[in-house]
């Protein structure tokens, strides 16, 4: 289908790492400098004896006096040396620096007051890091993660396109969170934000959206086919799943791919029937695999929903935890009940064509915090047929 491969994005880190600690610069680099040598009085004094040994005394009183200077200096430099580990301060503004290249003064500058003695034994603060998608295509997420950051960030949240999202603490210190483009989202460069729960703001950047290229594609179906409504509650019990929020999370990345087989159907086409727009847009993927194929949870997590609807056939729903879910559609029987606790792996079910289906294949998708999202940014080795 000429679809592009290599829809991952690259998380890219963004923060500047900086040595801002007065004790920086060495004290002792005006020594090496030529031009002040050649000023020393024995410099001066050589071969010019004889004369004035008054004024050879006051020089020779000044060059014990450099001495002494560069003595307190070295000492003085060795203590900061010491105190220096550790105490390095990294602030996230700005590009990451480049290898090899000095560190520029740009942005803003820590100043400690603090003597030597004090910041060595003072627990040094961990370096504040942030990782966001700098770009994301319509229909993709852009994962954030913040370590170490500078405020409290419990209930914290980010900010996109005017809407607010969940930020969740992952231990040691770190946080993250995910946020859904729509595939409807006009391109730019937007504003990201993450505030702590006061809406003190820890952190702001930009994030890209370029064009995920969607096109159209027209499905022929059986008038039968084509006039299928939803059950009732169908729509709702479907609802329900995209809006899932619980606090514990079972996932992580990559999700492993439900069947083994390859994509016929790209996520976020706009969909026609018989020539027909629909007005719809594809809200997952679909995989063309045999009838009976055994259907894999993408990850773990927790059983929400295990139905036969008229228009998505045997679904069923797993809530991930933290505003992640996933759904699969269209089964011929299935391997899991409502409560149930499963594992990235486990059967859930096994292939069908029911519901709205012109043949055997899987529909799956994920959602992010209600709304859904490419699934193959979320998967290794998902191949167009
Ligand atoms: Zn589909």
């Amino acid at each position: 289908m000429g679809l592009p491969n290599g829809i991952d994005i690259k998380n890219t880190g963004y923060y500047t790492k900086r040595r801002s600690i007065l004790y920086n610069k060495p004290l002792d680099n005006k020594p090496l400098d030529h031009k002040l040598l050649g000023n020393h009085p024995w410099e001066s004094q050589r071969g010019v004896t004889s004369g004035n040994e008054r004024g050879f005394v006051l020089k020779k009183l000044a060059f014990f006096g450099f001495i002494l200077t560069i003595g307190i200096g070295f000492v003085g430099y060795q203590l900061a040396s010491t105190a220096q580990t550790g105490s390095d301060i990294s602030i996230y503004h700005g590009a990451p620096p480049v290898p090899g290249t000095p560190e520029t003064s740009s942005g803003p500058q820590h100043h400690l007051s603090t003597t030597p003695a004090k910041i060595a034994a003072t627990n040094p603060k961990p370096t504040p890091q942030i990782t966001v998608s700098p770009t994301v295509k319509q229909g993709e997420t852009i994962f954030i993660t913040l370590k170490h950051p500078t405020r409290n960030l419990n209930k914290g949240s980010i900010w996109f396109l005017s809407k607010q999202y969940p930020l969740f603490a992952q231990g040691n210190d770190t946080f993250e969170g995910w946020v859904p483009v729509s595939v409807a989202q006009g391109l730019g460069t937007f504003s990201l934000k993450v505030q702590d729960v006061n809406g003190a703001t820890e952190h702001t950047t930009k994030v890209q959206v370029v064009n995920a290229h969607l096109s159209k594609q027209n499905i022929r179906v059986s008038k039968g086919t084509a006039g299928l409504q939803p059950g009732p509650g169908e729509l709702a019990a479907i609802g329900g799943l995209k809006k899932v929020m619980s606090p514990k999370r079972y996932w992580d990345k990559p999700f492993q791919l439900p069947v083994p087989d390859c994509m016929n159907s790209r996520f976020g086409n706009l969909r026609l029937h018989n020539g027909k727009f629909t007005g719809n847009y594809h809200k997952g993927v679909d995989q063309r695999s045999p009838q009976g194929r055994p259907i894999k949870a993408a990850a773990s997590g927790t059983v929400k929903l295990v139905k036969k609807f008229r228009l998505h056939g045997g679904t069923v729903g797993l809530d991930h935890g933290q505003g992640v879910s996933s759904i699969y559609i269209h089964m011929s029987k299935f391997a899991v009940k409502p409560g149930d606790v499963v594992q990235k792996g486990q059967v859930i079910g096994y292939v069908g064509s029911t519901g709205f289906a012109t043949g055997p294949h899987l529909h799956w998708g994920v959602y992010v915090n209600g709304m859904p999202v490419n699934p193959r940014q979320w998967v290794k080795g998902l191949n167009a047929c």
